[in-house]
């Protein structure tokens, strides 16, 4: 293999990773439902599954259908997956004898998935098929490395959201009242200025809501997670999920991280996500599951709750949040000393010669303390080495912010932006980002047709079970030439 494609996967390595995805074909299973009277399926519903999987690989359905009517193709393909439900030992139906047609899917698409029950069932067990596949490449692991002090990126798991806007502009319309007296849109023609029913070229019908307003066109948005190993191909998509309103998707993004951990438990540490992640947000995350957040400190808003104006060592002025006095006893009787938060991190004040308060040192960061309230809530305590010329003391600070005020979690940050801990980890979450872009990059051809958000969220379920299978036959691949070294070592 020369340089330029070693390590790199191929169209046919990849249609064969989404035909033996085992994970898939699970995934699949639980989308089985009785067939009572009337047409029964000519396929089990993981392969449409793998269909949709693969209109995200040749980037159109139609181009899947055409490629598997070739007989040698549907052959080879069936094949596999039949090898790979008998080495798997999976209980499911032989797919049919005849390839899955684009009629097929879009049933199965419209009848069964892009329905409250159908996507009940992929939010359900998605992240759990994720979460047993991220293990088996050595990620999530509750007794594996790192810790909260020193969080290990194979138990950490980043996010992100995008919109998915739509390809062609809304068309411009303008409102008409018919005969009966009723508004209905017309669409003028560009060039001659005709009104005509329909508009003229192709738009998506689900934005037609928009149509006869200037401004933006919103998009649908959506959330996934991630968590990665070191080597290539070795991404996990852990959950995808739809953002139900503008503004609203920190709050998906803790919906679809609560069905995450349900099944990751403590094999996580450490949630990197952006800034939509405030301190209300970081918050919940540290309390409810008991995992530490990085999430980049806003630089441009008012930070909430940071008030006093303090002269940092370096001798320019900033916001600080004040965290209270940490106190220590000394021969002489108790020593105070002021403690607040600038961009994430603790300082230590002093007041100088004119009595303004002034940086005179950052205490170190020690350890990371977590315990479990009766409630099931967890506490997290941060520890930090304070200087003091009668002896350093380790101070310890919660993080947590209280029912009235989120301002403390905002402004102190287990992990700032500028600790090596997050210079370590944080680039993480440019991943959750490529992944977005390379999704919508699959989406050229169908984007103005994947109609309403359920089938955008369908068209998001299907390149991550692509991306899924192609890390896990990455890793069965690794464990297959592994046991061959084995044998072959043996002879
Ligand atoms: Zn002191």
């Amino acid at each position: 293999m020369t340089a330029r494609i070693a390590g790199r996967i191929g169209t046919i390595d990849r249609l064969s990773a989404v035909m033996a995805s085992p994970t898939l074909i699970r995934l699949g299973a639980e989308l089985a439902t009785e067939h009572r009277v009337g047409r029964r399926p000519a396929h089990p519903p993981y392969v449409m599954l793998q269909f949709a999987a693969l209109a995200r690989l040749a980037r159109s359905g139609v181009r899947v259908e055409l490629d598997l009517a070739n007989p040698a193709t549907w052959d080879f393909a069936r094949s596999i997956t039949l090898e790979s439900i008998h080495a798997h030992s999976l209980d499911v139906p032989a797919p049919g004898p005849l390839p899955p047609t684009w009629e097929q899917w879009r049933w199965f698409r419209d009848q069964r998935l892009a329905t409250d029950e159908g996507l009940g069932v992929l939010a359900r067990t998605f992240p759990q098929l994720a979460v047993d596949l991220a293990r088996r490449i050595g990620q999530l692991d509750p007794h594996g490395a790192g810790s909260l002090t020193h969080p290990d990126a194979t138990r950490t798991v980043y996010g992100d959201g995008t919109i998915v806007r739509p390809i062609y502009h809304p068309p411009r319309a303008v409102r008409v009242h018919d005969d009966d007296g009723a508004i209905m849109p017309m669409y003028p023609d560009p060039r001659t200025g005709e009104l005509a029913l329909k508009p003229p070229g192709r738009f998506d019908p689900d934005l037609a809501e928009h149509h006869g307003h200037l401004g933006p066109v919103l998009g649908h948005g959506y959330v996934a997670f991630h968590t990665r190993g070191p080597s290539p191909n070795q991404r996990v998509v852990l959950g995808v999920d739809h953002i139900d309103a503008p503004g609203h998707e920190a709050a998906c993004a803790l919906r679809l991280l609560a069905d995450i951990a349900r099944h990751a438990g403590s094999g996580i540490q450490l949630v990197v996500y952006d800034g939509a992640f405030r301190g209300v947000h970081i918050d919940h995350v540290m309390r409810r599951h008991g995992y530490l957040v990085i999430s980049k400190m806003p630089t441009h808003e008012d930070d909430d709750g940071a008030v006093q104006a303090v002269r940092t060592s370096e001798g320019r002025m900033a916001k600080s949040y004040p965290l209270g006095i940490a106190t220590h006893d000394t021969p002489d009787g108790p020593c105070g000393h002021p403690l607040a938060a600038i961009g994430g991190r603790v300082v230590q004040l002093d007041l100088d010669d004119t009595g303004d308060p002034v940086v005179v040192a950052i205490p170190r960061r020690g350890p990371v303390k977590r315990s479990r309230r009766t409630n099931g809530q967890f506490h997290f305590n941060l520890g930090y080495d304070v200087s003091c010329p009668r002896g350093e003391f380790t101070v310890w600070v919660a993080p947590h912010g209280n029912a009235d005020s989120a301002a403390r979690p905002e402004n102190l940050r287990a992990i700032p932006d500028d600790d090596p801990d997050s210079l370590r980890l944080r680039g993480l979450r440019s991943d959750a980002e490529s992944f977005h872009a390379s999704l919508k990059r699959t989406l050229l051809t169908e984007r103005a047709m994947s109609l309403g958000w359920r089938r955008g969220l369908l068209d998001t379920y299907a390149y991550a079970l692509l991306n899924n299978a192609l890390t896990e036959m990455v890793a069965e691949g690794a464990q297959t030439r592994g046991a061959w070294r084995t044998a072959a070592a043996r002879r």
